[in-house]
C-alpha cells in the first residue's frame, strides 16, 4: 500500500529547535494545511464546521524518513537521559515515521495556492506532508482520567520573556499593525524555554538562536529569564 500526502503543512516553524513538543502549547501559532487536487474541494470538508478541532495525521518528514528507528528513544521530557521504548514515545524516529496531532480548526480559504483549511497551536513543521485530516470527537477521544506516564504536562506558568529595544524595533518595524502576531509568538514559544533537556549540562551557554517564519529569532538566559536580544532576517 503506498500513502500520497493529501496536502502540505504551512507553519511558523521553518527549524525544527523551538517547536513545541505537542500541540495546543503554542495557541498564537496559526498556519494552514494547503490542499493537493483531487481533495482540495470543498465538498470532502462538508460537516467540519461543526468541529472545534481536527487529527492531522503527518509524515516526520525532516530527518526522520532516511534515519530508521531504534528500538528505545531518550525522551526530552526526561532530560534525554532516560530511555523508553519507541511505542511508549511520541518521538519521531519510529518504524512508519508518522505523527498525530489534535488542532483547533478556523475552517477553510480560498487562496493563491488554492484551498487551504486554516488551523492553530500545531507542533509540525514548515512543509511537513499530511496524510490525513479527521475530526477530533470528544466524546471518544477526550480521555481525562487516562495515566500519562512520563509525559507530564509541561509548567503552564512558562519562563518569563523580555525583549530588547533592539528587538522591539525591529519587530515593530517587521509588523507595524501587530497583524502576524509576531511578539505574542515569539513569547509563547520562548516561555516554554525549547532548550533541549540535557543542556542543563551545559550551564556555560548562555546564548541560542530559533527561527520563526523568515525570522532568526536571538535570546539568551538572564537570571532566570529569556531576553530576546536581536531580531534578524535572511
Ligand atoms: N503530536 C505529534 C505526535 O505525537 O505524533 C508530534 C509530537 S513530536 C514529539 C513533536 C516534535 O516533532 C517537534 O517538536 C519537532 O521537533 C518534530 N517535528 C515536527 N514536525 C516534523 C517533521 N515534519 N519532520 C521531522 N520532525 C518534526
Amino acid at each position: 500500500m503506498r500513502f500520497e500526502p493529501i496536502g502540505i503543512l504551512r507553519s511558523p516553524y521553518t527549524d525544527k529547535f523551538g517547536i513545541p513538543r505537542q500541540p495546543g502549547l503554542v495557541t498564537a501559532a496559526e498556519g494552514r494545511i494547503e490542499l493537493f487536487p483531487p481533495y482540495a474541494r470543498r465538498e470532502a470538508f462538508k460537516g467540519l464546521e461543526g468541529f472545534s478541532h481536527v487529527w492531522v495525521i503527518f509524515l516526520f518528514h525532516q530527518d526522520c524518513v532516511t534515519a530508521g528507528w531504534r528500538p528505545t528513544v531518550r525522551p526530552p521530557r526526561l532530560g534525554g537521559r532516560e530511555s523508553v521504548g519507541v511505542f511508549a514515545s511520541r518521538a519521531p524516529y519510529r518504524p512508519n515515521p508518522i505523527g498525530i496531532s489534535a488542532v483547533e480548526h478556523l475552517g477553510l480559504i480560498d487562496g493563491k495556492r488554492g484551498l487551504s483549511l486554516r488551523i492553530r497551536g500545531m507542533d509540525m513543521l514548515d512543509g511537513t506532508p499530511v496524510l490525513d485530516i479527521k475530526p477530533y470527537v470528544p466524546y471518544a477521544d477526550a480521555l481525562p482520567q487516562a495515566a500519562s506516564g512520563f509525559a507530564t504536562p509541561p509548567e503552564m506558568t512558562g519562563v518569563d520573556v523580555e525583549f530588547s529595544a533592539a528587538a522591539m524595533q525591529r519587530l515593530r518595524a517587521l509588523d507595524p499593525a501587530g497583524e502576524r502576531g509576531l511578539v505574542e509568538l515569539i513569547k509563547q514559544v520562548l516561555a516554554q524555554d525549547p532548550r533541549p533537556g540535557y543542556m542543563d549540562r551545559y550551564p556555560q551557554r548562555t546564548d541560542f538562536g530559533l527561527s520563526l517564519y523568515e525570522l532568526n529569532i536571538r535570546w539568551r538566559l538572564k537570571d532566570g529569564r529569556i531576553e530576546v536580544t536581536r531580531v534578524e532576517t535572511d
